[in-house]
């Protein structure tokens, strides 16, 4: 799939843009805080309707010089919207985010809207319809990160294919939630602790679900990685393993016993929500021996792996986002990066740097120049 149009109001450092686009490799460059990272943040936005690198939303709407943000006079909001055509294989997506915020005596308040193809939707509505596969400097977080950066990566993956899983894991994330609550209740003798059995029925059920689908995807996402990442760099051993919290076999043994410790703590202590993926390099695991460098290859070999998961098991292949993919690395590794992008329906590359994509084994279809929230086409 591609986008075939993106158009930006109020958002960030972009006033107004509109954007036709093609299909192909697209380069994106321009000068270190020009909106480069912005428009990919934007195309990702779509596909998995939440901004990756802020948790507030309030972010997105475009501020002013003075700082704050800017408000149409003709009503009390000020809203952005990210607004993106994608040709499917079989059909065309019109998908829509708007964000509001109305201004209250108080302070404000941020107000999100979605639509896909003209009718209103939900947030995880919205996840599956757009695919997409963003690599940024912060994945490097992968290797070097918490497990929740990684159970973060998987959860996206599986999301933008299953729609059931997405549904699941929130149930199971409320189920926690509700469950934690009530230990610190028992804990603090308002509640009895009979009561905790009847979060555990939905815990071991949504909780089993999740298992099983990462088990699974993991396992068909591991040969990916270690393709990619040995197409990267030859002789050093890459190993991807899915490490969860609890035995999917003994979850409801080990959630009995482990009770007391959770009254205890206040909180669930085992369960998939406390699962990892284990990555290793060299037979040692990358999160403490490996290099920036090795990290940041093993994080992108992820993300290739992740693009092409979500080719074999969807019908569609998914839009490539490489956020300044080509900086930390040696000639023969960009070339090999441009190569697979190439190979994608229609993939973004962004670069600060002109003369890392000046040697470009493949010729890119256009590049687009970045400056001040303007973008201009080359073809
Ligand atoms: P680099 O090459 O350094 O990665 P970039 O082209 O990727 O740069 P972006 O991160 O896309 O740069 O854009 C950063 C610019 O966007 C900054 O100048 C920042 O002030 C501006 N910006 C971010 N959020 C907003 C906002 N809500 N309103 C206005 N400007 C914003
Ligand atoms: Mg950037």
């Amino acid at each position: 799939m591609y986008f075939s149009k993106l158009r930006l109001i109020n958002y960030r450092n972009f006033s107004h843009l509109t954007l036709d686009l093609r299909s192909g490799l697209i380069f994106l460059v321009g000068a270190n805080g020009q909106g480069k990272t912005n428009l990919l943040e934007a195309m990702y936005l779509l596909a998995i309707s939440k901004s990756y690198r802020s948790n507030a939303e309030r972010e997105l709407v475009a501020r002013s010089p003075l700082g704050s943000e800017r408000i149409s006079e003709t009503f009390n909001v000020a809203e952005t919207i990210v607004d993106g055509e994608i040709e499917r294989r079989d059909d065309r997506v019109r998908a829509i985010v708007g964000i509001r915020l109305e201004q209250r005596d108080g302070g404000d308040l941020v107000r999100k809207q979605i639509r896909i193809n003209g009718a209103r939707s939900t947030a995880s509505g919205l996840v599956g319809w757009v695919k997409a596969v963003l690599f940024t400097a912060d994945d490097i977080g992968l290797v070097h990160g918490s497990p929740s950066e990684r159970r973060r990566f998987i959860d996206i993956l599986i999301s933008q294919l299953d729609r059931d899983y997405l549904g699941a894991l929130q149930k199971y994330q409320k189920v926690i939630s509700n469950r934690n609550h009530l230990l610190r209740s028992i804990r603090d003798r308002n509640a009895s602790e009979a009561e905790v059995d009847f979060w555990d029925t939905q815990l071991l059920k949504e909780g089993r679900l999740v298992m099983e689908r990462r088990l699974d995807v993991i396992s068909q996402l591991a040969p990916l990685a270690i393709e990619a990442h040995s197409e990267l760099c030859d002789g050093e051993a890459l190993s991807i393993k899915y490490s969860p919290s609890v035995n999917k076999g003994s979850f409801e043994e080990a959630l009995s016993q482990n009770k007391k410790e959770d009254l205890r703590a206040g909180v669930t202590l085992i369960g998939p929500h406390r699962d990892d993926l284990e990555v290793g390099l060299n037979g040692m695991p990358a999160s403490q021996f490996s290099s920036r460098g090795q990290a940041r290859t093993i994080a992108l070999s992820l993300r290739l792996a992740e693009a092409a998961f979500l080719k074999q098991n969807s019908g569609d292949e998914p839009i490539l986002l490489l956020d300044d993919v080509l900086s930390e690395l040696d000639t023969r590794r960009r070339h090999q990066v441009l190569g697979v992008a190439a190979s994608y329906q229609q993939a973004f590359v962004t670069t600060a740097e002109p003369a890392l994509i000046m040697d470009s084994p493949v010729r890119a279809k256009d590049q687009l120049s970045v400056i001040d929230g303007n973008v201009g086409i080359y073809r």
